[in-house]
């Protein structure tokens, strides 16, 4: 079946006690037990909830994953994966990784023993030479936040297994509905799902999904233990959120691909970071493992006022951080997502602060051309 069809099929659609077509919330913190011989398959909520469980079964299978974990945000999803690592383990990074990976790497998982080391992840023997004989993962991001910078996921994947280390993807950008890691040979797939998948800007979860029963275990011992799980009131949001991510994501890149090319011909418009553009460095692995380039993108104006123009007086995108809403978000990553990153670093890394970035929503494409062109190309 194509996805279009297993999102709305998920195997969790339906009620298994009464045949509702949405799965109830349930509100529980515990669930009673016949005997002390035999406890039901519930027993405590931070282990297991019908409501969690169904969105993370929904989540793996969309992923092609075999398990599924909800957390209470992207950070808990990532940094309980992160606690898979033990002192004295090294991680390979790509550099442009998103602010808040970067910031429980560089000051909470560094002082746990646990270093990393960021490199150009577009290029392969960048991350062969990083790595050490204690290097037990490699972490990446692509397309990259906010450069949109395109990493070559199932030749990383190989590296890796060659050297017999983890592969982690952060897929919050793409969703499974254009790219599933775990296909291409990764092992451990990151979201914040209070992104793209849940797409109405309510929620705030994130997920991890593995493929592989011994690290399902492991992941599982974290999420029991350290305990940051997804609520079921917030489980059920992102099960409705996800029904739409089909017309959601569609949409959007259209939407998305029509600006890019707008603000390609602007000339007010310094570079345009979208993986749609032929252009794109990276165009060729992207087309190879993603089936479109996604719905944000970024882009540098010609001065720091006109960036700061744009962003006082735009009206059909909100100037907020985050991304994959229905409503179209503009952010400045050099005070938002990368504020955490000193100012040498992001300039470095070419997040300038003419920089903004762009996440796509429902609104009508030609209106948020409109809303763009009386700003950059109007009076100063
Ligand atoms: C937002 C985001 C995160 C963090 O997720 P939260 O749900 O905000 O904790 C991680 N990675 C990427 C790429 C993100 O955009």
């Amino acid at each position: 079946m194509k996805l279009a069809t297993r999102i709305i099929h998920t195997g969790h659609t339906i009620d298994p006690t009464t045949g509702a077509l949405s799965i109830p919330i349930y509100q529980t913190s515990t669930f009673a037990q016949e005997s002390p011989d035999h406890f039901g398959k519930y027993d405590y909520a931070r282990s297991g909830n019908p409501t969690r469980e169904a969105l993370e079964e929904t989540v793996a299978q969309l992923e092609g994953g075999t398990h599924g974990f909800a957390f209470a945000s992207g950070m808990a999803a990532i940094s309980s994966a992160l606690l898979l690592f033990s002192p004295g383990d090294h991680l390979v990074v790509c550099e442009d990784v998103y602010g808040g990976t970067f910031r429980v790497l560089t000051k909470l998982f560094s002082r746990l023993g646990i270093e990393s080391d960021f490199v150009d992840a577009t290029d392969l023997a960048a991350i062969e030479a990083a790595i050490r004989l204690n290097t037990k993962g490699i972490y990446l991001e692509t397309p990259s936040n906010p450069l949109l910078k395109i990493i070559d996921l199932k030749g990383a994947a190989e590296l890796a297994k060659s050297k017999g280390i983890l592969t982690l993807v952060d897929n919050t950008f793409m969703t499974p509905y254009f790219q599933r890691p775990l296909e291409l040979g990764c092992d451990i797939v990151l979201h914040s799902g209070t992104k793209f998948l849940n797409g109405h800007s309510d929620v705030i979860c994130g997920f991890a999904v593995v493929a592989d029963k011994e690290l399902a275990s492991r992941i599982r011992f974290v999420q029991n233990g350290f305990g940051a799980i997804l609520g079921p009131q917030d489980s059920w949001l992102v099960l409705r959120g996800i029904k739409t991510l089909k017309v959601r994501m569609e949409e959007s890149q259209a939407s998305a691909v029509k600006i890019a090319r707008w603000l390609a011909e602007q000339k007010r418009v310094t570079n345009v970071y979208f993986p749609g553009l032929p252009d794109h460095p990276g165009y060729d692995i992207h087309n190879r493992q993603s089936s479109g380039p996604g719905a944000v993108l970024s882009f540098t104006l010609d001065s720091y006022e006109l960036t700061k123009k744009l962003l006082e007086q735009v009206e059909l995108a909100a100037f907020a951080v985050s991304l994959g809403g229905v409503e179209s978000i503009l952010s400045y990553p050099a005070r938002m997502s990368h504020a955490a990153m000193p100012r040498e670093e992001r300039d470095a890394r070419g997040i300038t602060d003419t920089l903004v970035r762009l996440s796509v929503g429902l609104e009508d494409a030609d209106d948020l051309i409109a809303d763009l062109d009386r700003i950059i190309n109007g009076p100063d």
